[in-house]
């Protein structure tokens, strides 16, 4: 049986524990995995101190950014490795990973490489009360050690998203991948390998959250900062544990987004665009709209045709070039999203389409798969409507004015998405800046630029990355005022 390891200081590492690495699409072991304990939380925690203050540390820009456009190659050149590791874990179609997940690892790396040698920084000059003047311009340094913990559901391409300006700033990493999905932290460490990039530099912890990896570096000291992606209320666990150490944090958390689809839109691609963005990775991205609103004129007519494309999804082998839905990530979820699918029939919902789990007659069966879904008819305070489910499943509401599609879409404690569908360019504008969330589309969805801010409002998260929002939360910004 394979065994996938740690990677501490530069080298692959065994352990006393291991845990299972499962196969979404038939239930089958793929990996037994290393659990660290707490001390090799430490060695690694330690390895990436010596990094940073040793040869790492004393890379000029243009080495340091030039070995992480490597990094970028070597995933190119293991491409299908990438691919088919990401799509064994997590069961997502090897289309997607292929379009999505493996070619956003690669463009992370040469994006914050290039983007952290042309930035600039601000500078001020003033004058003094005596008339010399003073010269303020800030140098950015390195955080230290910064730890990542990151999710499943698109496992590389939000490891990559932190640990590539990470790095680009002058880091050392420790990471903790989900306990879902292992493999493609654990092939990055080879990646770095092939590009030079110095032992302690990039640091790999498998294991859960509390009382195991997680939960052992977000209290270690010598950890500089953490940037985490996953549940809010995972976020909220680990502010707690990193309070008495006070480092900074970057939270990037669930959401429960709207979509809001006005009566002149393009139908055709307002219901393309939906469907991708309430079934995308078996719904399985943050991103994902849950609740979509429909002006009423359009309302039966849309409902009707999301239903269409909703039964027209393929759900299949992960690895079949057809598939475009998987299983979802695991037992455990599958039953949270049946659960929902139990309470919004308790709710009073009419389901138009979906609602359980299909059958194959093969070994799909023991996997984790659920029917696409869309409901109609609950109230806005039910809890389907309220709260992430995070599966292939959306309730669609009818709206008869434009304030009343945007007091419906910011009625939730989330703020992370929109989207609106209009053909009224002003009407887009204006319903956009609206929108009490961190990112809106118009007409589109996931349509994403890497420099553009990225993060959330309200249980969605603190702070921003993405651009100079990223080389800002990695880096230490030390001002100096120098009297003329
Ligand atoms: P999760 O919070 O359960 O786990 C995320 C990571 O945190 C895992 O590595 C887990 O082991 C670790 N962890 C759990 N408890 C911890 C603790 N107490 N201390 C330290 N680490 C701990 O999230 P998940 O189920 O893996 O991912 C799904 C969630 O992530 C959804 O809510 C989704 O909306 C959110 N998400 C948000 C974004 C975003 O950009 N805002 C992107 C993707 C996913």
């Amino acid at each position: 049986m394979k065994v996938i390891q740690n990677y501490i200081d530069g080298r692959f590492v065994s352990g006393k524990r291991q845990f299972a690495d499962v196969n979404p699409a038939d239930g089958t072991l793929i990996a037994q995995v290393t659990e660290a304990d707490d001390a090799q939380v430490d060695e690694a925690v330690n390895a990436a101190r010596r990094a940073v203050q040793g040869e790492w540390g004393r890379l000029g820009i243009r080495e340091r950014t030039s070995r992480l456009h490597r990094v970028a190659d070597a995933i190119e050149k293991r491409f299908d490795c990438f691919v088919q590791a990401e799509v064994a874990d997590t069961g997502k179609p090897i289309s997607l990973a292929s379009r999505l997940d493996v070619p956003r690892a690669a463009a992370n790396f040469r994006v914050f490489a290039d983007l952290v040698k042309m930035a600039g920084l601000e500078s001020f000059q003033a004058e003094t009360p005596d008339g010399a003047g003073a010269l303020n311009y800030a140098v950015r340094k390195p955080l230290g050690v910064v730890g990542v913990i990151t999710p499943w559901n698109l496992p590389l391409l939000l490891l990559t998203w932190k640990v590539a300006p990470a790095l680009a700033c002058g880091n050392s990493v420790v990471v903790k991948p989900s306990e879902e999905t292992p493999a493609t932290a654990t092939l990055l460490a080879e990646a770095m390998q092939d590009a030079g990039i110095p032992r302690g530099v990039y640091n790999v912890l498998h294991g859960f959250g509390p009382g195991s990896a997680g939960e052992f570096l977000t209290q270690h000291s010598g950890v500089d900062a953490i940037t985490f992606t996953g549940e809010s209320k995972t976020g909220a666990a680990i502010m707690k544990s990193v309070a008495s150490t006070v480092k900074p944090l970057s939270f990037e958390l669930g959401g429960k987004n709207a979509a809001i689809v006005f009566a002149d839109c393009n139908f055709e691609e307002a219901v393309s665009g939906l469907s991708d963005a309430v079934f995308l990775n078996t719904g399985q991205v943050c991103l994902c709209a849950e609740r979509v609103y429909v002006e009423r004129k359009i309302f039966d007519s849309f409902v009707e045709a999301l239903k269409r494309k909703a039964e027209g999804l393929h759900p299949g082998w992960p690895s079949d070039e057809k598939t475009d839905l998987g299983p979802l990530i695991s037992a455990q979820h599958r039953e949270k999203v049946l659960s929902y699918y139990r309470l919004a029939d308790e709710e009073g919902a009419t389901v138009i389409t979906g609602g359980g789990v299909p059958k194959f007659g093969d070994n799909r069966d023991q996997g984790f798969y659920v029917q696409p879904t869309i409901y109609t008819g609950l109230p806005e305070s039910a809890r389907c409507v309220k709260e992430e489910i995070f599966g292939p499943v959306c309730h669609v509401a009818p709206f008869d004015s434009e304030e009343q599609a945007v007091a419906m879409a910011n009625d939730t404690k989330y703020g992370l998405a929109a989207s609106i569908w209009t053909s009224d360019l002003k009407r887009g504008h204006r319903v956009a800046q609206q929108m009490k969330v961190g990112i809106t589309w118009v007409n589109c969805w996931f349509l994403r630029d890497l420099r553009t801010p990225f993060g959330g409002a309200g249980l969605s998260g603190i702070g921003r990355e993405g651009g100079m929002h990223s080389l800002n939360f990695y880096s230490e910004l030390n001002n100096i005022c120098i009297r003329l």
